[in-house]
């Protein structure tokens, strides 16, 4: 069976949680605090701060951009369900628009005609790892003095070109940007997340909010010689990371360049073999983005049956998923679906399908994905259709 991903981890990863386990500090200690500050210089950001996934980073990002009740924040449908479930977890209402049909993230040209006197924030996605358009988006957020989220969960190691030169997703371009490091992922630690902002005074209530808003860490508590009392200026949240987790992140990290390398070699791979297969759109990189393929979307010939195709690879041994989810189309949004019209969204799940992607695999292996998939699509109604 080939798996849609396969995590890249090893002896390093498993001794370096095993000398955690030896040292008898567990959490939020000095592991997490070494992976900050590597993590930080990896993406070029000025602040990161660790937390237990990408979804409480969301949060803890929504509530440093002021999100409430009543507020409206701007969003895609076409996302993994933990951007809107953030913004309901605040009181806000997720206000969706559509995506540019090219690179399946927001269309910075919906962005404008969504702004409402209510609009506290944009929420912009990294879908699967291709960067948003910023050199878009950020004008017209900064016309409206709004701040700007960026979904960074599958985009580690992802580029964009901007201001006149390459420079990866998290330094970041809005005002903060969100890391997921779940197995389904490039860097894992199992479970676990990054906020990376640029701005000190968020990083300090990330901080504070993690940690059940207690205003003394326990590493600063343990390296003092005098008692001292944490006092609560806020309430806070249990969002940490351990030191489990940050030690093999750590260990991750050093393979990060090597692995989006693998993966773009992979993804050259795909583009060669499918364009032996008629009717199949490899994905589209703008020359302003370099993306990490997280994940490799292909649109499937008009008229496919996306189940019919996914089960004829499924029965070839070959792992796939269908296009990224829309939100507004699932039961627990149901009371927004007929609010929004999205069309793009909606092609965009029922036309693609995910293949697998992963570092180890051959050439060879993308050669036998291509042709099972040739061999699996059902031309013949198109053909009737058009008759
Ligand atoms: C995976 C993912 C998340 C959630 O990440 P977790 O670490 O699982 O909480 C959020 N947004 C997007 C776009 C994702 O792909």
């Amino acid at each position: 069976m080939i798996p849609i991903i396969k995590p890249v981890m090893g002896e390093p990863e498993a001794e370096a949680a095993a000398a955690v386990i030896r040292s008898g500090w567990l959490t939020q200690g000095p592991q997490v605090a070494a992976f900050e500050g590597e993590f930080a210089r990896a993406v070029g950001a000025d602040h990161a701060c660790a937390v237990s996934n990408c979804t409480t980073a969301l949060h803890l990002a929504l509530l440093a951009a002021g999100v409430g009740p009543g507020d409206e924040v701007i969003t895609v449908s076409h996302t993994f369900i933990a951007c809107a479930n953030v913004i309901r977890q605040c009181g806000a209402l997720p206000v969706f628009v559509d995506i540019d049909p090219l690179t399946f993230t927001m269309d910075p040209d919906r962005v404008e005609a969504a702004i409402t006197p209510r609009t506290r924030t944009i929420l912009c996605v990294h879908q699967i790892g291709m960067p948003c358009d910023m050199a878009r988006l950020m004008p017209i957020a900064r016309r409206h003095g709004l701040t700007v989220v960026e979904d960074a969960a599958c985009a580690i190691g992802s580029e964009i070109h901007v201001d006149g030169q390459w420079e990866r997703i998290g330094r970041p371009i809005g005002d903060v940007a969100c890391f997921s490091l779940h197995p389904r992922k490039l860097l894992t630690t199992g479970e676990g997340g990054m906020l990376v902002t640029r701005h000190a005074e968020w990083d300090r209530l990330f901080r504070l909010w993690r940690q059940h808003g207690m205003s003394v860490s326990d590493v600063a508590r343990h390296g003092m010689s005098a008692v001292v009392f944490e006092d609560y200026p806020t309430a806070g949240f249990n969002y940490r990371m351990t030191d489990i987790q940050a030690a093999v992140g750590r260990e991750q990290l050093k393979r990060l360049d090597a692995m989006v390398a693998e993966r773009r070699r992979l993804a050259d791979a795909y583009r060669d073999a499918l364009a032996e297969v008629p009717g199949v759109s490899p994905p589209a990189e703008p020359d302003w983005a370099r993306t990490n393929w997280q994940s490799y979307c292909v649109g499937l010939p008009p008229g496919s049956d996306q189940v019919r195709v996914m089960q004829g690879m499924l029965d070839r041994g070959i792992a796939t998923r269908r296009g990224v989810m829309c939100i507004h189309l699932e039961p627990a949004y149901a009371d927004l679906e007929q609010r929004f019209r999205l069309p793009h969204s909606e092609a965009a799940r029922d036309r693609c399908i995910l293949l697998p992607l992963f570092p180890g695999m051959s050439e060879a292996v993308v050669r036998q994905i291509a042709g099972a998939l040739d061999e699996v699509l059902d031309r013949r109604p198109v053909l009737s259709r058009t008759a």
